[in-house]
């Protein structure tokens, strides 16, 4: 059944009620051209890379078994509820790869779709690249992403802000299951409709369901659990979503939809990037805060499969969300122990890492470089250093460090393992693009290269260390 480029589909989605999507008809467009191809990711889905083809790649051709379809859904949009859908994507179909797992299989920029609106279903090279870069640091950094399996021209221009080429990017996700889908099924398929999709998603992401006394609170919490772990892992990393409306929160715990993203570097819990983002809704800060009012709005679509005494449902749901500031809080916490080479809790552990950030914060130091400063006990590299505060904090850290069971080197190494020396730094991110729309690919190649490895701390990775000066970090603007 497998082809010789090494597809081999078995479309699901696509056997859900027709509510659900919208099949396609191809966009095809004038000359495609392969710009990457992830080759490692190709392998592990049991493509052969060097066989893929750009005809296939550009939405010109659906591959043999697949199935082209836009997904139907619905979003709050910084607060404000709509129906969305896929407007400039389309799944061509479920991958099961040598290992029998199973990956949504997208074009992104693909062309127009009964769910487009007024747009043009087109995307830019730049912000295309920039998703395949960013995804595939993520993907370094140990934190679950959809992940870019190629970026393609069109050979057509798209008009933005500016004039760009167009491109295509592949992406690989889990699922594309968002929040979204379950509004959309909430409001417009029907109560049937819904369990359809909620059977959908435990059997193909929450095994044990059956176990369960309830699936649908089963569904609930384990979307919560996830995403309690993803938002810390973000907040530990200083990732910042930029655009975290309902329909961008994925229900397998990807993280997805690579928009106005960006990572910060000067500690800053107030930290916008988003140009769109101007209430600073989506700011560093306040994303685990938004992924709770997000979760609220997932268990209110299952509010009909809850219980069938709605006052009852609401009840479960209200409890099942109020779990997720403390899971959240929990796995935060655990992180920012690691990040300090602490291997026991302790009281006071949340008010300990609190003092060193409220430093970090006052006197504008970068997020990474001074995890990996405290890494190798440089307490000089940072600008903390001949503070008398960060002194006394540094001493209390020292005697907790000689106290614990483990010896330092232990310490050492467990810090190295979750404090990465090179993150994709805005300037960095934004030269390699430059480059790439100008058609050199090294840059981004290289950076490509060092952010797969991001713990490596290694001597090759340290001319991507140094921050920008502040006065770039503060007038930084990204755009969807
Ligand atoms: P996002 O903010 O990227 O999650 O996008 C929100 C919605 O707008 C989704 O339904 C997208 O498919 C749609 N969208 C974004 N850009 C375009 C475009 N150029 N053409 C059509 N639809 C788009
Ligand atoms: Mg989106
Ligand atoms: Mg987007």
């Amino acid at each position: 059944k497998q082809t010789e480029t090494g597809w081999n589909f078995d479309n699901r989605y696509a056997n859900l009620p027709n509510v659900f999507f919208s099949e396609m008809k191809l966009n095809p467009v004038e000359s495609p051209e392969i710009v990457v191809v992830n080759k490692p990711l190709a392998d592990s889905l049991g493509l052969h890379a060097e066989k893929l083809r750009v005809e296939e790649l550009a939405g010109n051709e659906v591959p043999e078994g697949g199935f082209a379809l836009a997904q139907a859904y619905a979003g709050h949009q910084f607060g404000h509820f709509a129906m969305l859908g896929d407007g400039r994507a389309m799944l061509l179909g479920e991958q099961i790869t040598p290992d029998n797992e199973r990956f949504d299989i997208q074009l992104k920029g693909s062309g127009r779709t009964p769910y487009s609106r007024g747009g043009d279903g087109r995307a830019g090279l730049g912000p295309m690249l920039r998703e395949y870069i960013i995804s595939e640091a993520m993907h370094g950094l140990g934190i679950p992403t959809t992940r870019s399996l190629a970026v393609v021209t069109t050979g057509q221009s798209v008009f933005r802000q500016t004039v760009q080429q167009g491109a295509i990017l592949t992406r690989v996700a889990s699922s594309h299951l968002r929040v979204g889908t379950f509004q959309y099924a909430a409001n417009w398929g029907g109560v049937e409709h819904l369990q359809t999709l909620a059977d959908y998603t435990l059997e193909r992401h929450f095994p044990g369901a059956e176990k369960a006394d309830n699936r649908y609170l089963f569904l609930l919490e384990q979307v919560i659990k996830r995403q309690a772990d993803l938002i810390a892992k973000w907040q530990l990393v200083g990732f910042i979503h930029g655009v975290m409306n309902t329909d961008n929160m994925a229900l397998s715990g990807e993280t997805i939809d690579y928009g106005p993203c960006a990572f910060m570097d000067t500690y800053d819990l107030d930290t916008v990037f988003s140009s769109i983002d101007v209430q600073g809704r989506y700011a560093y800060g306040n994303q685990p805060r938004m992924a709770g009012w997000n979760l609220a709005r997932f268990a209110e679509s299952l509010l009909p499969l809850l219980n069938d005494d709605q006052e009852q449902a609401v009840k479960m749901a209200q409890e099942a969300v109020l779990t997720f500031p403390d899971l959240y809080r929990e796995k935060w916490l655990a992180g920012m122990r690691s990040k300090l080479g602490l291997f026991k809790e302790e009281e006071g552990d949340k008010e300990f890492v609190e003092e060193l950030l409220s430093m970090m914060q006052k006197h504008k130091a970068d997020y990474t470089n001074t995890f990996r400063a405290l890494t190798f006990n440089k307490p000089e590299d940072t600008v903390l250093d001949g503070k008398e505060e960060f002194a006394n904090w540094y001493k209390a850290w020292q005697e907790r460090l000689n106290q614990q069971a483990q010896s330092k080197e232990d310490a050492h190494e467990l810090m190295k393992r979750v404090n990465p020396a090179v993150i994709p730094r805005n300037h960095r991110v934004e030269e390699a693009l430059e480059a790439a729309e100008n058609g050199d690919r090294t840059v981004m190649e290289k950076l490509l290269n060092v952010l797969s490895n991001p713990y490596a701390h290694t001597p090759e990775q340290e001319e991507y260390t140094t921050p920008p000066d502040p006065a770039y970090c503060s007038s930084y603007q990204t755009f969807c």
